[in-house]
């Protein structure tokens, strides 16, 4: 018995735990969730649970559908939510086989193997994310769109608001289910805030970003408020981005670092840009899953639509930030092209991919964009070579189904339902007959 099943299992009879939920998410991106006795977490962790894969977004196909949901003893925490008295707990999972092997359908088993990747180059891969999302007064959507909870933008301050006490709360849960937030504001929308976590490895970062999740949308309900991660939920104001700021280390040293470089960004550091830049287009459809991710993309208010990099520059894809010299620790890139209804083991697993083959392909880095990006005219862009991000799923799809990098990434069966998902997404929206249509043309046409 190892010491953190040893761990997992004193702590629930000290603490009284009455439901342990096993949490996975599926290849859509959601939070799934089944509830152990305490008595089965033994069990759990020697044999696993089973379950119905086939009944799991791009799980199985129907006629292999049996998985086993393993946990991973250091993953526990108590739900704060779920108050102190018999408390409930959760722990991450990894789905296996039958016969014991990775399922080659968990994301989480995904961002596994494309770190293991890292590793045997001698990387560990370290993100931390910068969650943007909505407050609005309810899910009824008013004539004019979503009614969000205030009227507020970047930094305000809102004295006796929503948004104030919605961010302290969120932040201690956070802090009591041992994830540390550094910053946490009101972003630029009315109603829109951000809160950033702590930098960790990438796989804590995904779980870190499914739990913040849950507790978003648990303060919200609490509060009588509802959040939204959707990418762009109102037309005129920005959308929901997650920039994530990305870095590799050897060891104890930051890979990215070089007091002597330009930007103090070593040449490793330099080829995973360019291995970001060169296959961003081909990540799209799983960085940016939805057909509304492209209103944000396109929408413009700091979201990038063009393939650039650059020095404190917002309107480029990826921003070499500026950090305190003799921080070297501190050295990372940020890739502003992902938005927050991500799944985050898939959207990690093919920046790292991208990364990686930068590194090892020895890419040249594009010049950098050292004005407005969107400012610039088509041929401007196009003599610089900042090519433009796909403009709609369909297009981002069209392009990922052609990348090699993706398949291997993801594997067969995630990437052949991330292509038959967003499909069935692209046509279903096809058919809608906007509001827009009908208030330009049935009176006039
Ligand atoms: N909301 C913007 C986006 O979608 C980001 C704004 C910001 O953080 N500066 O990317
Ligand atoms: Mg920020
Ligand atoms: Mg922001
Ligand atoms: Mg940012």
């Amino acid at each position: 018995m190892s010491k953190q099943r040893d761990f997992v299992l004193r702590t629930i009879e000290e603490r009284g735990v009455r439901f342990v939920r096993l949490w996975f998410t599926d290849v859509a991106g959601a939070l799934k969730s089944v509830a152990l006795a305490p008595a089965e977490v033994e069990g759990a962790f020697s044999e696993g649970i089973g379950f119905d894969g086939s009944a799991i977004e791009g799980m199985t196909r129907a006629y292999e559908s049996d998985l086993l949901a393993v946990p991973d003893p250091s993953t526990f925490q108590i739900l704060p939510w779920r108050g102190e008295v018999e408390p409930t707990a959760r722990m991450f999972c990894d789905i296996r086989t039958p016969n014991g092997e990775p399922s080659v359908a968990d994301p989480r088993n995904v961002l596994k193997r494309t770190l293991a990747q890292a590793a045997e180059l001698g990387f560990s891969f370290y993100t931390h994310p910068e969650i943007e999302f909505y407050l609005l007064k309810s899910k009824i959507v008013g004539p004019e769109g979503p009614i969000p909870v205030d009227r507020a933008g970047y930094f305000d301050n809102v004295p006796g608001g929503t948004a104030h006490d919605f961010r302290r709360q969120s932040v201690n849960m956070l802090e009591d289910l041992g994830i540390s937030v550094e910053f946490s504001h009101h972003e630029a929308g009315p109603g829109q805030n951000e809160i950033d976590l702590r930098y960790a490895d990438a796989l804590t970062t995904a779980d870190n970003i499914m739990t913040f999740r849950s507790v978003i949308k648990e303060v919200a309900i609490a509060q009588g408020v509802h959040a939204t991660f959707m990418p762009k939920p109102l037309a005129a104001h920005p959308g929901s981005g997650m920039h994530t700021h990305l870095s590799l280390f050897e060891g104890d040293e930051n890979a990215f670092y070089d007091p002597s470089a330009r930007y103090q960004l070593s040449v490793v550091g330099r080829r995973f840009v360019a291995g970001i830049l060169r296959h961003a287009p081909e990540i799209t459809a799983v960085t940016n899953q939805y057909v509304n991710s492209y209103k944000r993309l396109w929408g413009g208010d700091e979201a990038p639509s063009f393939v650039s990099w650059g020095h404190n520059n917002r309107s480029a894809l990826v921003r070499v930030p500026m950090y305190k010299p003799g921080k070297g620790g501190a050295a990372r890139v940020e890739y502003r092209g992902m938005d927050s209804a991500v799944n985050p083991y898939l959207g990690f697993s093919v920046l790292l991919a991208a990364g990686l083959k930068g590194i090892q392909e020895e890419y040249d880095l594009p010049p950098e964009a050292e004005n407005n990006v969107w400012a610039l005219s088509d041929a401007e862009r196009r003599a610089m070579g900042f090519d433009a991000l796909p403009q709609s799923l369909e297009h981002a799809l069209s392009v990922m189904e052609r990348s090699e990098l993706v398949a291997e990434t993801l594997g067969e069966q995630v990437f052949a339902y991330l292509i038959r998902d967003s499909r069935r997404e692209i046509d279903a929206y096809r058919s809608q007959v906007t509001p827009f249509e009908l208030e330009s043309m049935l009176d006039t046409i």
